[in-house]
């Protein structure tokens, strides 16, 4: 039996403008193939700036 939840990893989501690390969420890596990209508050650029998925944690 598959567990929920089983295919949802958890990504970091970095600022692309300054870098930093900001969020971190989970994706479903089976429905979402692509690298995630969203729009985001950046509280060190004090302005929604678009977020990158950067790497996977555990
Ligand atoms: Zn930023």
């Amino acid at each position: 039996m598959a567990k929920k939840g089983e295919h949802r990893i958890t990504v970091a989501l970095d600022c692309t403008v300054c870098k930093n690390r900001n969020y971190v969420t989970t994706r479903n890596k089976i429905n979402t193939l692509e690298k995630l990209r969203q729009k985001k508050y950046c509280k060190y650029c004090k302005k929604v700036t678009e977020h990158k998925e950067e790497g996977k944690l555990k």
